[in-house]
């Protein structure tokens, strides 16, 4: 690489220019890939519970839909900005490549801090978002999702605002809804599952007993804690530290996360979890464990903490949770890192069910959800593995070939170059 990235747009396309190379990608391909096909900024006036309204910014970036209409979440996060959504929108496009689902990718953001508003305002912001871009996106063209922030009762709203506007009930238009207004069984914890079926199929490769496996995981939101119970109940790891934004607990023994979970909802942080010693999120990223997963927010693991990773295997439940210096010090150093949107990509796939399940109005049960979500992480795995040991390079790199492959073949296929 030239030039350090500045933003984490630039890493996802010093990430891609890499790829090209090694594909020895048509230049016309490369370079509509290295920019967004659209993108969307809008203003959102909010009437706040004390009378006044504030006025939020709001992002929709669509960046590539050759295979299918753009797909990915919309962020709520105070420090939210256009080249965090245009990264977030890229890694989309890949993620959706490598599961190979028929989707696109896109990726929405408002700069606010939920932690900071009342549900009213809260369903005023959603609705209000759905209310600027409603002509843009569409079942056909860009469905959204929950991400940092967001979740199913958000989508409901959107799904009805959305609804109102068009003027009959459109499911198919956003996926992470409740399941009382279309969504689909195993969604809430699709991003998790999914994760642990490319964990599974990493210890089988490196011989790893993951019942005998120690974990740690950097953030305990929706994917960090259903990965953490995953992962304790399916397979029998210890999971023996866990963070989230305000801090870490740690137990050589082992926790249990249902009921670090339980203590989260109750205090509003694992912080002071009885029978744990708390750590700094620093000192997580560092612990003696086989399995690292970071499962927050993007770069945590950098040029300065990845020499002192220690585990055997970091799986990257958040998107773009690793700097491209720090990949390549985990390689180097023969860490096996499960690529974000590998790694992460079940939460998309459980999406895409959810919206082919609404689009045709019928319901799968959860048993079918669960083992088609299995054969396409497991499929997706194995194509980037071998990919990796075919051409002796990173499962990030191979990951991206595999992707940027699939986009540029219906590229060419539709005539785009
Ligand atoms: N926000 C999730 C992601 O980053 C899910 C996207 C979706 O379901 O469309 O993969």
């Amino acid at each position: 690489m030239n030039k350090k990235p500045s933003n984490l747009f630039e890493m996802a396309q010093a990430q891609l220019d890499e790829a090209a190379g090694i594909l020895n990608l048509d230049s016309g391909i490369h370079a509509i890939l290295r920019e967004p096909m659209k993108e969307f900024h809008v203003s959102i006036p909010v009437r706040m519970d004390n009378g006044q309204t504030e006025v939020f910014k709001g992002f929709r970036v669509q960046y590539n839909n050759a295979r299918g209409p753009c797909k990915g979440g919309i962020r709520f996060h105070p420090d939210e900005t256009i080249d965090v959504v245009r990264a977030l929108a890229a890694w989309m496009t890949w993620k959706c490549a490598t599961v190979d689902i028929p989707l696109g990718g896109g990726k929405g953001g408002v700069i606010c801090n939920p932690k900071e508003m009342s549900e009213g305002e809260l369903e005023r912001l959603s609705r209000g978002y759905i209310d600027a871009l409603w002509e843009c996106i569409g079942p056909d063209r860009d469905i959204p999702a929950p991400d940092v922030y967001t979740n199913p009762q958000i989508m409901g709203w959107m799904m009805d605002e959305y609804s109102k506007l068009t003027g009959y009930c459109t499911p198919g238009v956003i996926t992470g809804k409740p399941l009382a207004v279309g969504g689909s069984l195993g969604r809430d914890d699709a991003t998790a599952r999914g994760g642990v079926y490319t964990i599974i199929e990493t210890a089988k490769h490196l011989n790893i007993d993951l019942s005998k496996a120690t974990v740690a995981i950097q953030g305990y939101g929706n994917a960090g804690s259903n990965a953490a119970i995953l992962l304790n109940d399916m397979v029998g790891s210890k999971i023996i530290a866990v963070s989230d934004s305000k801090g870490g607990i740690y137990n050589q023994q082992g926790l249990d996360p249902h009921q670090v979970l339980k203590h989260k909802t109750e205090t509003g942080s694992v912080l002071n979890f009885p029978e744990a010693e708390n750590i700094s999120d620093a000192e997580l990223l560092e612990l003696s464990v086989d399995i690292l997963c970071p499962a927050g927010l993007e770069t945590v693991l950098t040029e300065k903490n990845a020499p002192k990773v220690k585990a055997r295997i970091v799986a990257e439940l958040a998107n773009g949770p690793t700097t491209p210096e720090a990949d390549e010090i985990l390689y180097y150093n023969g860490v096996f890192s499960i690529p974000d949107f590998l790694c992460n990509a079940g939460g998309v796939t459980v999406s895409y069910f959810e919206w082919v399940q609404g689009l045709n109005r019928y319901y799968w049960d959860e048993d079918e959800v669960h083992q088609r979500l299995g054969k396409i992480m497991t499929k997706a795995f194995q194509a980037v593995l071998a990919e990796s040991l075919k051409r002796k390079i990173s499962m990030k790199l191979a990951a991206y070939i595999v992707a940027v492959a699939r986009v540029a073949e219906a590229m060419r296929l539709r005539g785009w170059v």
